[in-house]
């Protein structure tokens, strides 16, 4: 019998009852692990009800006391950290190790979200005017919800909900429909936490709950990381209907290699950056643009033999380099790009199209695949693969190299290799991406700076995490105060200026 999974809502494990599923697999096998029940409109909002009468008090609550709650939960975690990896990489088809990593990722920001009493202390001003005092405080929105996407199960949700819930709100996480299990747990932890029931609220679903978040007028802000087509859909619905909105998408991460850089390290961060997780990361490096023919020529050299011995193998392998990507559809996608890429007269330098794990011929494997001579004008560079292919685009010189990213439609990350310190300043001062790498592959900042991408890759004015994630999920209440004259000296007509 196919396990049925829930909602946690209200501090409940609630059975679905739209009637409506959808399978979870377990890609290392192929096989049905769960369903997973799609909420109804009705199922939403009930969601909405708990999470609205509990939020008052939860608000209420002195910030330490909600650090603590974050700390507790911090620790449940790091005590569950092999069966919360375990079911991670199950669902997802990741590698324990990287598995391990998506929960530390996510953890880093519960450490930052216990920051909280210093975190949320508003401004002051002593003496603004005569008699006058100004300050300013930060208070939580009220209910507010996160969508997330499939390929960070657990770092995606904690980025979202734990800034959002130390701040004082409650949550509605909906997370991805393809590994729901550990977005769920997560939200058992936080029960486990002490977190008072209803503040945080997961609840499982597709587009009808999608667009039931962003349509129901007691949610004030939505954070969403997903695809870009997505992204921007939920940014434009939130924001007609006067709520916040912070959405990322998808991204085409290049590395920069100038003729200077050490290629054997070259090589190591893309084999890394580039088919890590089989390429299903938002901060993957899937354009590698070397510079010159000559450090082209070589660049492929050392690449293609790695490539040719990536190690696939089951999530649960300790000596596998990439596990199995998430359903069959991503593989069958990542398969049309490469054949899209032949026809568009890109080079195929290696083949992964054919790779089977033997013994597991259901699970949803595919070998590494390399690209040499793609051109801007395809779309295998265009658009976002998603799957374990890097492209290799020659550039002429540095200049052209520097374009290419910064006029690419999307602008996750971006990274470049080189020993020439002048080089890489003007690199990273004129490149037109969020966030950059010198020498660094995957330029994921840490939980105290704020992770964004530019241009297709964000829509929304705030980043996620770091002190922007404060400041996305509270609103800012100026006061100024005067005693103990009060306004007995008549009306004053004319703005006050307190000269
Ligand atoms: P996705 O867009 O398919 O799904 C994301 C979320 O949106 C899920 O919760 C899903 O249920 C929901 N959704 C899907 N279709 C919808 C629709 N038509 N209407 C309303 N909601 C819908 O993305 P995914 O495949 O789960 O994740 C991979 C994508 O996420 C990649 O493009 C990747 O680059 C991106 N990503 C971006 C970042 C970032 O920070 N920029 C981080 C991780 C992943």
């Amino acid at each position: 019998m196919t396990a049925e999974l829930y909602h946690l809502i209200g501090g409940e494990k609630v059975k679905g009852t739209s009637g409506r599923f959808s399978d979870v697999f377990w890609p290392m096998t192929g096989e049905i692990a769960a369903k997973v029940p799609l909420a109804s409109e009705d199922e939403l909002r009930a969601a909405v009800e708990n999470a609205k009468a509990a939020q008052p008090a939860w608000a209420a609550t002195n910030p330490q006391k909600r650090a603590r709650v974050m700390l507790k939960f911090l620790h449940l975690c790091q005590e569950n950290y092999d069966e919360l990896a375990d079911m991670l990489s199950r669902e997802h088809g990741k590698t324990i190790p990287d598995a391990k990593g998506d929960i530390q990722r996510g953890l880093e920001v519960v450490e930052f979200a216990c920051g909280i009493p210093h975190l949320q202390k508003g401004e002051f001003t002593e003496g603004a005017g005569p008699g006058i005092d100004m300050f300013s405080m930060r208070q939580p929105l009220g209910v507010v919800a996160g969508i997330t996407p499939f390929n960070f199960p657990a770092m995606i949700p904690m980025w979202k909900f734990a800034p959002a819930i130390v701040s004082g709100n409650a949550f509605i996480l909906k997370p991805s429909e393809r590994d729901p299990s550990l977005p769920l747990r997560l939200g058992e932890l936080m029960l486990e936490a002490g977190l008072p029931a209803g503040i945080l609220n997961v609840v499982n679903g597709d587009k009808v709950s999608v667009d039931a978040i962003l349509d129901d007028p007691d949610i004030k802000a939505v954070g969403f990381v997903g695809s870009t087509p997505i992204a921007e859909y939920v940014y434009t619905r939130a924001t007609a209907q006067g709520k916040r909105a912070q959405c990322f998408g998808g991204a085409k991460n290049h590395m920069i290699i100038m003729p200077d850089a050490d290629l054997d390290q070259v090589a190591d961060a893309l084999i890394g950056a580039g088919y890590g997780s089989a390429g299903e990361r938002c901060m993957a490096i899937s354009v590698a643009v070397p510079v010159g023919e000559e450090t082209a020529d070589r660049l492929v050299e050392k690449l293609t033999p790695r490539v040719e011995a990536l190690k696939i193998g089951l999530s649960t392998d300790p000596d596998a380099d990439f596990g199995p990507m998430v359903t069959a559809e991503a593989v069958e996608r990542t398969k049309g790009y490469v054949d899209l890429g032949i026809e568009e007269g890109a080079t195929l330098v290696v083949d992964g199209r054919d790779f089977v794990m033997q013994g597991y011929e259901e699970g949803f494997y595919m070998g590494g695949c390399l690209f040499d001579n793609v051109t801007p004008d395809m779309r295998i560079y265009k658009e976002e693969i998603f799957g374990p292919v890097l492209s290799v685009v020659r550039a002429k010189d540095y200049e052209e190299a520097l374009r290419l990213p910064s006029e690419h439609e999307y602008g996750n990350g971006v990274a470049i290799y080189t020993r020439d310190g002048d080089t890489a300043r003007d690199f990273m001062t004129k490149v037109n991406v969020g966030m950059v790498g010198v020498n660094v592959p995957i330029p994921v900042p840490l939980a105290y700076y704020t992770f964004g991408g530019w241009k297709r890759s964000g829509f929304g004015d705030l980043n996620q995490h770091g002190p922007d994630a404060i400041r996305f999920y509270t609103k800012t209440k100026t006061v100024t105060q005067r005693w103990p004259s009060g306004v007995k000296e008549g009306a004053e007509f004319s703005i006050p200026t307190m000269d």
